[in-house]
């Protein structure tokens, strides 16, 4: 007989592990304590272990229990943002080093990267981390951090993960890996040897396009008690509403993910060789250059793809111009399909080809999608 707390199955988990039965009224669905302070005993002490919402709360300690379960981990810090989340991560390793990034990732991590964190008086080195020869020569010199995202935001380049925790375990370096495209049903950083998990929980996890969130989760470390000190220090903390929003997001996680992914296969399937994209990045076309590593390392490819329009940023434009069912608009994960030309919102200086539209694939009918974004490019 399987326990809820011994599950191993991934829809089991999402369903039960950040939300327990209330013992104190059997509410079979958590309520919201939005409560900022909790009493304390006459002897002084915290007799439900909670103290101050900043510091820690009942939704968000049953959700840490929750992310924490499902990525494999001891523990999940909640932070206000995945922006929050990743900056926990690089003020933590600056404090120690040297931070070797990839130069592929969101462009707010990279903005993080490059304008934050040598503020705190630490040095980034960008390295391609698709290329393993480029990363061992980066850590020929020590770097406390090795930071990684896969599939990345928004070009899908896949790093391998187990090959970079090899490399960087090998040198005493801490390996962190934002899953925020792959979500922990379909990629596992952890049990693949990274130390750090981040997550922008504003995306897949939240699912809804109504929360903003982030994650860090790990095994116990020193790591891990830093980033939970750094939350409560600088009051990087979601609210109760948000996490409980995230509590009812979870249970769905799987189902969406899974729907998301396979329709994404079928639109990037479909639109591969039509006469008026350059390309189609996504990791789950066998002549994506990703693709072998992507096979290894996840359990699907992801419900993100990219597509290159034949033409200038006026053409890639006028695609999304002329969509109905895919929405204009930046952010991804949700229930609904976006479609959004990445470079004009990154800004300049961005490497993001300027024909660059990214698409995130929602719960919509597949041919339907299919559909709507070839009658768009078929004006091309
Ligand atoms: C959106 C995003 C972030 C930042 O998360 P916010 O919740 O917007 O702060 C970090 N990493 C990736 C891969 C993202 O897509």
């Amino acid at each position: 007989m399987t326990r809820k707390s011994d599950s191993t199955s991934i829809d089991t988990v999402a369903v039960h592990a950040a939300r327990p039965v209330d013992p104190g009224t059997g509410a079979v669905t958590p309520a919201i304590t939005l409560s900022t302070t909790f009493v304390r005993d006459a002897d002084g002490s915290y007799p439900h272990g909670f103290n101050y919402t900043r510091d820690d709360n009942p939704n968000r300690a049953a959700l840490e229990h929750g992310l924490a379960r499902l990525e494999g981990a001891d523990a999940a810090v909640m932070f206000a943002s995945g922006s929050a989340a990743t900056l926990a991560v690089f003020q933590t390793a600056a404090a120690q080093g040297d931070i070797i990034a990839t130069d592929a990732a969101y462009h707010g991590t990279l903005r993080q990267l490059r304008e934050l964190v040598p503020q705190l008086g630490a040095r980034v080195r960008f390295v391609d981390t698709t290329s393993l020869d480029a990363v061992r020569a980066a850590l020929s010199e020590p770097a406390a951090l090795l930071f990684v995202e896969t599939p990345s935001n928004p070009l899908l380049d896949i790093s391998d993960i187990a090959a970079l925790a090899g490399l960087a375990a090998a040198r005493g370096t801490v390996l962190a890996c934002d899953n925020t495209f792959a979500t922990p049903v379909l990629q596992s950083p952890l049990e693949l040897g990274a130390d750090l998990v981040i997550h922008s929980g504003t995306k897949y996890l939240g699912g809804h396009s109504d929360l903003l969130s982030g994650a860090v989760a790990g095994r116990a470390s020193t790591w891990m008690e830093q980033i939970r000190m750094l939350r409560s220090a600088t009051g990087a903390a979601p609210s109760p509403f948000d996490c409980w929003l995230l509590q009812r997001s979870l249970p769905t996680l799987p189902l969406r993910v899974r729907k998301q992914s396979a329709t994404a296969l079928q639109i990037a399937t479909r639109l591969t060789d039509h006469p008026a994209l350059e390309t189609v990045l996504y990791p789950g076309l066998p002549g994506h250059r990703g693709h072998a590593i992507a096979r290894a390392q996840m359990r699907g490819f992801g419900g993100m793809l990219s597509i290159q329009v034949r033409g200038d940023a006026a053409a890639a434009m006028g695609v999304a111009a002329r969509v109905e069912l895919f929405t204009r608009a930046t952010s991804l994960g949700g229930v609904e399909s976006l479609i959004e030309h990445r470079a004009s919102i990154e800004g300049p200086g961005t490497k993001t080809p300027q024909n660059l539209l990214r698409l995130s694939v929602g719960l919509e009918d597949a041919a339907e999608l299919i559909d709507d974004l070839e009658a768009a490019l078929s004006a091309v």
